[in-house]
């Protein structure tokens, strides 16, 4: 089977996504936040943030382009995995490789776990202003290279919140397997 293959793009809220793992766009200090972050904590309930306060508390916080895993509170997934997508800050601040960065070690953590499958939002496309069209490529080429040597992951979700996105991952899935 080819990487390709192994992803589906939905419409959706991530918070009632029932995979292995989800991802959360978190921030560095771990502490919850607006846009997809705080629809996550708020459906986890107080559990979530004990854990997130014991993280930052004992590995001060997450660094940008990094992921840490926690425990899934009441959500129906049964671990989260946070990574800190870049600001953007016009492209030359390293953001691609940051935001690559993100899928990158958050499929490790899912695959050093055990895990088969994992929901990713559109991390840094929101309050971080990441351009929608390229925060796209970086996520699926990413994820497609680390789906080689990751081969415990039978499943990466994209699931998209708004509908610009879902559109824009579909046409980038679409031309990458014409390709291949
Ligand atoms: P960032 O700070 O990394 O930009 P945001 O949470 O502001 O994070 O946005 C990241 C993406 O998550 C955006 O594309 C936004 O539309 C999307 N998003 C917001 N709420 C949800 C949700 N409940 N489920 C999935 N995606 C969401």
């Amino acid at each position: 089977m080819r990487e390709i293959d192994l992803i589906e793009i939905r419409r959706g809220d991530i918070t009632k996504i029932e995979a292995d793992a989800i991802v959360n766009a978190a921030n560095e200090g771990l502490l919850g936040g607006g846009g997809v972050d705080g629809a996550i904590h708020r459906a986890a309930g107080p559990e979530l943030d004990k854990e997130c306060r014991t993280v930052r508390t004992e590995r001060g916080g997450c660094p940008t382009g990094g992921a840490v895993m926690t425990g899934a509170g009441r959500l129906p997934c049964r671990k989260v995995i946070h990574a800190v997508g870049p600001v953007w800050r016009g492209g030359a601040a390293g953001e691609a490789a940051l935001l690559a960065s993100c899928y990158d070690k958050s499929l490790a953590l899912a695959e050093a776990a055990g895990l088969e499958s994992i929901a990713f939002p559109n991390i840094s496309t929101g309050i971080y202003g990441y351009p929608k069209t390229e925060a796209a490529s970086v996520a699926i080429e990413a994820t497609i290279g680390a789906l080689r040597t990751r081969r415990s992951i039978g499943k990466v979700i994209f699931v998209c919140w708004d509908e610009e996105n879902f559109e824009l991952y579909r046409k980038e899935l679409e031309r990458r397997r014409q390709r291949t």
